[in-house]
């Protein structure tokens, strides 16, 4: 798909209202779990002291947008605007920033806030700040009168610069988007195990997620073997740098990897049997799924762990700090998503697609297909 003509003029529901006036920016989002994604108009704060007001240019389709959009992890509060992939350039900031200036190139990803205070947010791991991170939309923003979060499918973001992070101006913007979530939720686990050159590193599913850990394993050294339930995804996973393409529903395939990898990077988003992975492992391998099916997991044995000292976990996002770190690894090794970018009518075809698994890797939408609305909020 390409972009399309705009579209037409948002409705006239604006959400998100301040009382201090703000910007009001375009927006698609969801009204109810069943509702698609529709046009919405979203009041943005007027920038405060510690703000960054970003013009979007770009913003990923997470499978997470597809989850959380349709209520598949429990009641949300709609109208929802989703979008947790941004990249932008500084419009305006407020009188306390001097780390960003306007026109600078910047990006947002899954969390605008957290405590800043607990052990976990002293440790820029703000993704487990003891007092729950705010994530980028559908979350009660307490520094912010309470409003619900609304995220990057819109023309416009305002965001604290503490979660403001710095897109490297050698990254092309769109194929840059996809880092900020997809980007970061691999390269964290893949961190944490501390991948060295040499390390054989298994993932599991080739979507947004699955293409980005096959790139960073690779960037970081390592021999990589993709786990892929679709024999048609077997000569582009080669493409992206796989070493060995293993198809996961063939189980003769599956018991031939009998402890040969380091460690596996699952980012399957439906209820699959992990049981053929942790007998992939070696003695005292690591699985991190990272996926977070609507359905429950199929219970795990505790002895195919045992007879390896395997260990079973799962990861989330990363920090700020660390995404900064993740952003200029990618602009030192040349990484990028591989993305197909839409235009706002494209977004619902996509979400179908995504599901289906028809995606080579990441959805971007290009936000100059929203209608820009015709006035400011506090005019
Ligand atoms: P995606 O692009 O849709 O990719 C998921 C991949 O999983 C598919 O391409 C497919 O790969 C594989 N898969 C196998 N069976 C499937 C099935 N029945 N339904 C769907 N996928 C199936 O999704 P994504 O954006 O990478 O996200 C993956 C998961 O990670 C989601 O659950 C998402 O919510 C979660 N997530 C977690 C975090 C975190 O912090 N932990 C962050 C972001 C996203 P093959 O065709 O190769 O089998
Ligand atoms: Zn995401
Ligand atoms: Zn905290």
């Amino acid at each position: 798909m390409t972009p399309g003509r705009p579209v037409p003029p948002p409705l006239a529901q604006i959400i998100s209202p301040t009382s201090d006036g703000g910007r009001l920016a375009a927006a698609y989002g969801a009204t109810s779990a069943d509702s698609g994604l529709v046009p919405l108009t979203v009041n943005r704060r007027e920038p405060q002291v510690d703000d960054v007001e970003i013009d979007i240019q770009f913003c990923g389709l997470c499978h997470s947008d597809v989850h959380a959009t349709r209520g598949e992890w429990g009641e949300r509060p709609y109208p929802l605007v989703p979008g947790h992939e941004i990249v932008g350039t500084v419009r305006r900031t407020g009188a306390g920033v001097s780390d960003f200036a306007v026109g600078d190139r910047v990006g947002v990803g899954c969390i605008v806030d957290s405590c800043r205070e607990c052990e976990s947010c002293r440790n820029g791991l703000e993704q487990y700040c003891e007092r729950g991170m705010t994530g980028t939309y559908g979350a009660r923003d307490r520094r912010n009168g309470d409003v619900t979060t609304q995220g990057g499918y819109a023309t416009s973001v305002v965001v604290d610069k503490r979660y403001v992070l710095r897109v490297p101006e050698s990254l092309d913007p769109a194929a840059a988007a996809p880092l900020l979530c997809a980007g970061i939720t691999t390269f964290s686990p893949l961190r944490h195990f501390d991948v060295e050159p040499g390390d054989v590193v298994g993932v599991v599913g080739l979507g947004g997620l699955g293409h980005m850990a096959v790139k960073l394993a690779k960037a970081m050294g390592a021999r990589v073997v993709v786990f892929t339930t679709s024999a048609a995804k077997e000569s582009a996973a080669v493409e992206l740098g796989a070493d060995l393409v293993v198809l996961s529903r063939d189980a003769e395939a599956m018991a031939a990897q009998d402890r040969s990898i380091d460690v596996i990077i699952d980012t399957v988003a439906a209820p699959h049997d992990l049981t053929p992975y942790f007998g992939a492992l070696r003695l005292d391998g690591a699985l991190y799924q990272l996926g977070l099916p609507a359905e429950p997991m199929p219970p795990v044995e505790p002895r195919a762990l045992l007879r390896r000292r395997v260990s079973y976990t799962a990861s989330a996002i990363g920090g700020i700090a660390e995404t900064q770190e993740m952003l200029d690894f990618c602009a030192e090794h040349g990484v990028a998503s591989d993305i197909e970018v839409v235009a706002a009518t494209q977004l619902n075809e996509a979400y179908q697609r995504m599901v289906a698994g028809d995606v080579k890797y990441r959805f971007v939408l290009d936000t100059s297909t929203l209608q820009a609305p015709a006035e400011e909020a506090n005019a």
